[in-house]
């Protein structure tokens, strides 16, 4: 991909599917580290309350004074005093804790409660060429709020016997906020993840899943290692971890499909 001369205005890309466990954290910091190394300037936003995603970039979600909670329920407090340099150049990230779980509850009662998040990215997007917002698993406001946000959604899918189940309802989720909330939202892509190609039964899964979504499909599919879960104890990209590893040159691959895709609408 060619450098940039100038940076901004951010695509904002939820990474959502309401099944834990399908590899969201694991493509959120990695898409956002094989980003950053083709030049983007890149937001990851923790919004969910395990602070998974923080922990994936060494940071102790326990020991954080302000996260996304204080930035998303408090007037006056700036982005800046919330964000956080990682190790990666170009990436940075708003991280989470489990004071999170309460803007659940609290944004209830608020005016415009779903575009919370947006409002409070809305400042940033000059600065950056990507936001990647890793959503935590299920469909409630916190997730609605990630889709009011974004402009494309990614849906990792684990190639596994039920991968399918309950796409339907994250599909359905997707369309009543772009009917109601954000209209500009769209399914950029499902991103098949945990594939085995020495099992018949994940090369199965993953036909189906291209016969279900067609051209919504990335063609990068990311295979299972235990080199994703190593990365999660150093606290590190695979892209940095290990540069040259299947696994890392998968997420530049689906990196440089999302440059492709995600041509922002002039
Ligand atoms: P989610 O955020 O959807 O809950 P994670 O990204 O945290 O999923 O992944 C769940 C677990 O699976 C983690 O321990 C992670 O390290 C591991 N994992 C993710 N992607 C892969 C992969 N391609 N191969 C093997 N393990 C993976
Ligand atoms: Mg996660």
């Amino acid at each position: 991909p060619a450098p940039l001369a100038e940076h901004g205005p951010a695509q904002i890309i939820a990474m959502c599917n309401q099944k834990g466990g399908v590899g969201k954290t694991t493509s959120t910091i990695n898409l956002g580290a094989a980003l950053a190394e083709y030049g983007r300037r890149v937001l990851l936003v923790d919004f969910d309350p395990q602070g998974a995603l923080s922990v994936g970039l060494g940071v102790n979600p326990m020991e954080l004074d302000v996260t996304v909670y204080n930035l998303l329920m408090e007037r006056g407090l700036t982005a800046d005093e919330v964000l956080l340099k990682t190790a990666v150049p170009g990436m940075d990230l708003l991280p989470s804790n489990i004071d999170l779980s309460a803007a659940e509850v609290q944004l209830v009662s608020e005016v415009a409660r779903e575009s919370a998040l947006a409002r409070a990215l809305k400042p940033l997007l000059p600065d950056y060429d990507f936001v990647i917002i890793d959503c935590q698993p299920s469909l409630g406001l916190l997730t609605v709020n990630a889709l009011t946000a974004a402009h494309s959604v990614i849906v990792p899918l684990e190639c596994e016997f039920f991968a399918l189940r309950g796409v339907a309802l994250l599909t359905e989720t997707i369309e009543k906020v772009c009917e109601r909330l954000n209209p500009d939202l769209r399914l950029d892509g499902i991103l098949a993840t945990m594939y085995d190609s020495r099992t018949v039964h994940s090369r199965e899964v993953l036909a189906r899943v291209v016969e279900a979504f067609g051209e919504h499909v990335f063609h990068t599919v990311i295979g299972r290692t235990v080199r994703f879960p190593e990365t999660t104890v150093a606290g590190e990209p695979i892209t940095t971890y290990a540069t040259n590893s299947v696994g890392a040159a998968a997420y530049r691959q689906l990196a440089r499909e999302v440059l492709d895709r995600c041509r922002p609408a002039e």
